[in-house]
């Protein structure tokens, strides 16, 4: 009575370059480039598909890097804007 697995083939991709067809999102190119998730053609690189990412997780995680790293810009700069404060009233 084991029934065998269903083809998936309501997610089946195709190149419209090259023609070349994989049920997605197996046999694809994937990656994430400036939050937006691309998916290209192994055979011929043609870009297929790109979507937003769904991942909120991360881009909060991206986006508090961002924060902290803004913060030890701002940190550097004030730091180096008072030596520069020093320097002058040592020689004022
Ligand atoms: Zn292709």
């Amino acid at each position: 009575m084991s029934q065998p697995d269903a083809p998936r083939q309501k997610s089946t991709l195709f190149c419209p370059d090259c023609g070349y067809e994989s049920p997605a999102p197996m046999g694809w190119l994937e990656y994430t480039l400036s939050d937006q998730q691309h998916k290209r053609c192994p055979s011929c690189f043609a870009l297929v598909a790109r979507r937003a990412t769904e991942t909120p997780a991360d881009t909060w995680d991206r986006g508090r890097d961002q924060v902290r790293s803004g913060f030890a810009l701002w940190r550097a700069s004030v730091s180096h804007l008072q030596q520069s404060v020093e320097r002058l009233s040592v020689r004022g």
